[in-house]
């Protein structure tokens, strides 16, 4: 089918997303045992009796975890309920060593939420808290009698996630993607996720259907798995569309299953029916009681909110950025963090913008490194812009002084002393160099006094190039004029 014949039987459809999100939580211990959740540790190094599933071990609910599932459910605008509970989710899998998870089904930590992106609102359902399973490691074949096997780490069993679970508002990937940015954005300012995709610490389910046009129920849904940037996230609910609308148009059914995003193919594929909730026999899990959130205990937690996506964007507007530098810095936390020390140092908030937007980032991207791996220091780049703002380096000076800030360090200061890098504002200097170039020059003279008003341009070049870019603009221009003119 060619691409315009695609795009017409898309016109036909209307396309219902939603997201399930597990977000690591970046507390030091587990959920529900003291053992480390640090990453990469040596294999099944970091598992108490709890994380083995031993018998007779009861689990321990790690406070942080509650503290951190409040605060993201306040800054994703949901309730906190007064009472949570935890359940089993019974499933068997040789990374489950106790045959069930400790989950939470009917009573989360937090429900109603949203998140606002380009104007639209998806709704947040609810978001609990649970544990994670450990990682099989499969290997090739050569096992008993030439078989594959599989080994199993459980260093990750245990490790505290918060599933966040979109209502179905999404109508399209580029609104899923918008939606998985401003979240993952979100739990990065308030610190309890590090949101990295490539490494799992965020993942993400996508729940995907289609429906004629006008229906009113939606159609059956496909969960796709294992997107793990946000790329392919947006590759795969593509590729998932076109999919279930060849489906519907050849007159069959989607069937209800998880499908497995396979990156390099670019293709969905099944993996197992889908289950529902009755499979999984979830019961409250005795050895947990109830938790009680007190009032009290969400209030202290909202007076530390950090400031959000939302507001800090308004913030770098109000300092007469534009609504998409202000979105680009906010969404480089690191940059953003850099650039309010900057901004607190006294420096022009704009000029101090452009050169993270232009130079720095160059730098950064050419060099692939972040601003923290760079020699460039806040009061050293704040002392920069404080010179450009007071005149006493050109702008373009700046710019080559910051690349050597970001390799070599130091002191803006002490650079353009030693270089003799500031401006030429003193009349007399101006003058004579004036006269050189006018001298060396002399038909362009002619031709400008003959009315040829462009050639201003020229002489300011030639004189910027004897100077080293470093005449004072304003009176280079007033006393080229009067020499020109003269
Ligand atoms: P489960 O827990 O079995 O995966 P849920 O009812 O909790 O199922 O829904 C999971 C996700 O699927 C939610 O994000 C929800 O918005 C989304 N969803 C539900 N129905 C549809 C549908 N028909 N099309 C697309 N997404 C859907
Ligand atoms: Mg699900």
């Amino acid at each position: 089918m060619s691409t315009a014949e695609m795009e017409e039987l898309r016109e036909k459809y209307e396309v219902v997303i939603g997201l399930e999100v597990h977000a690591q939580l970046k507390t030091k211990s587990k959920i529900f045992a003291c053992d480390s959740t640090e990453f990469g540790g040596e294999q099944n190094t970091h598992v108490s009796p709890v994380t083995l599933g031993m018998p007779g071990v009861l689990p321990v609910l790690n406070k942080e975890c509650v503290n951190m599932g409040i605060l993201t459910g306040l800054a994703l605008n949901c309730t906190i309920p007064q009472y949570c509970k935890f359940d089993r989710k019974q499933y068997f899998y040789p990374d489950l060593p106790k045959g069930y998870q400790i989950s939470q089904y009917d009573q989360p930590i937090c429900v109603n939420g949203h998140i606002d992106i380009e104007g639209k609102r998806i709704g947040i359902t609810r978001a609990h808290l649970e544990e994670d399973a450990g990682k099989l490691v499969h290997m090739g074949a050569s096992g008993i009698a030439g078989s594959s096997y599989s080994l199993v780490d459980l260093n990750r069993a245990g490790t505290p996630l918060l599933e966040i679970v979109s209502e179905p508002d999404m109508r399209s990937s580029d609104e899923a993607r918008a939606y998985m940015e401003e979240l993952r954005t979100t739990l990065r300012y308030i610190g309890v996720c590090d949101g990295n995709l490539e490494e799992g610490s965020m993942r993400c389910d996508a729940n995907i259907s289609v429906r004629p046009k006008g229906q009113k129920e939606f159609g059956t849904r496909a969960e796709i798995k294992n997107v793990n940037s946000f790329r392919a996230l947006q590759r795969a609910i593509e590729y998932e569309i076109d999919r279930q609308i060849d489906i519907v148009e050849a007159g069959e059914k989607v069937i209800q299953e998880t499908r497995l995003w396979d990156d390099n193919q670019g293709i969905t594929k099944s993996m197992r029916g889908k289950e529902d909730a009755h499979d999984y026999r979830y019961f409250p899990d005795p050895d947990l009681m109830p938790l009680e959130i007190s009032r009290e205990w969400v209030n202290e937690i909202a007076s530390k909110m950090p400031e959000l996506p939302p507001q800090r964007r308004q913030r770098y507007i109000s300092y007469g950025l534009t609504s998409y530098d202000a979105n680009v810095l906010v969404e480089q936390q690191d940059i953003a963090l850099f650039y309010d020390k900057i901004v607190a140092l006294g420096a022009d908030a704009k000029i101090a913008n452009n050169f993270l937007m232009k130079e720095i980032a160059a730098y950064l991207k050419e060099e692939k490194v972040t601003i923290e791996e760079t020699k460039l220091t806040a009061d050293s780049f704040a002392e920069l812009i404080n010179l450009i703002t007071s005149g006493s380096i050109s702008n373009n000076i700046g710019k080559q002084i910051v690349i050597t800030l970001l390799k070599e360090g130091g002191s803006a200061k002490a650079i353009v002393e030693k270089q003799g890098l500031s401006v030429i504002s003193d009349e007399n200097s101006l003058k004579e160099i004036i006269s050189k170039v006018i001298e060396a020059n002399p038909s362009q003279v002619q031709a400008y006094r003959n009315g040829k008003d462009k050639l201003f341009g020229f002489f300011v070049g030639q004189i910027m190039k004897e100077t080293k870019g470093r005449a004072n603009p304003q009176l280079l221009n007033k006393l080229l004029k009067e020499a020109l003119e003269g």
